[in-house]
């Protein structure tokens, strides 16, 4: 197996350059694109890229373009992004995350937190992607995949299609932030901005059938929910 395939998306060539040294130290593979066009054009290519670490600054469109683009296409859309953003402003990370970001790094970084942070997305895609296990057990909950069924406690728990589907895709994606939007394209296929308050309904009413198990939906303020990476220690 080829080593993971990274498309570093910046304008700023010296940048490009350390950070295409410095994958390629880590034995990652390396492409780049130094426009938003040129990320999309490089995105339509037969090698799909591992992860896209983008700038949200970017000549022609922002980067939140380029990743809201990624992620609205079948082929693209599980590919993690880990986007830099020029400030520390809360508005650049929400932003990113709207967008459907997995990360972010706030310039100027250091490469070995960026490393860091490209060796965990890369872990967690790898978990992601392998075979789906039937029974999950996470702490006090009990998920079984393909048959559709959850347990708190050893107790069985009635969803709705859709209330499984909400809460699978959470789950699946542990400690990743979900935005309002993604889950809207996720879950109900739709994307109309006027409809987030829909997926707060749901959660809301997903959490409560959960019981206990429904603070491991964290609500991100101004961002969306995450399920948590790890369950916490047994009460
Ligand atoms: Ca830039």
């Amino acid at each position: 197996m080829s080593s993971p395939l990274i498309l570093v998306v910046e304008d700023e060539v010296d940048l490009v350059h350390t950070l295409e040294y410095n994958l390629q130290k880590e034995g990652y593979r390396t492409q780049s694109a130094t426009t938003g066009e040129s990320a999309i054009e490089a995105l339509r290519g037969d090698e799909l890229p591992d992860l896209v670490i983008l700038d949200l600054m970017l000549p022609d469109l922002p980067g939140t373009d380029v990743c809201r683009r990624l992620r609205n296409d079948e082929t693209t859309r599980e590919i993690p992004v880990l986007m830099l953003t020029a400030r520390g402003e809360e508005t650049d990370r929400v932003v990113g995350f709207e967008a459907g970001a997995d990360d972010y790094v706030v310039k100027p970084f250091s490469v070995r937190e960026l490393m860091l942070r490209v060796r965990a997305l890369l872990r967690r895609r790898g978990s992601t992607s392998e075979p789906i296990q039937e029974e999950i057990s996470f702490g006090r909950l009990l998920v079984n995949i393909p048959a559709c069924e959850v347990a708190v406690d050893g107790e069985p728990v009635q969803l709705t299609a859709l209330e499984f589907r909400l809460l699978k895709t959470l789950f699946v994606r542990r400690g990743r932030a979900q935005s309002r939007e993604v889950l809207l394209a996720d879950v109900w296929d739709i994307t109309a901005d006027v409809m987030t308050r829909t997926v707060d309904t749901h959660i809301k009413r997903l959490r409560e059938k959960l019981g206990p198990v429904g603070a491991y939906i964290e609500t991100l303020r101004g961002i969306g929910y995450r399920f948590a990476d790890q369950p916490p220690p047994q009460e």
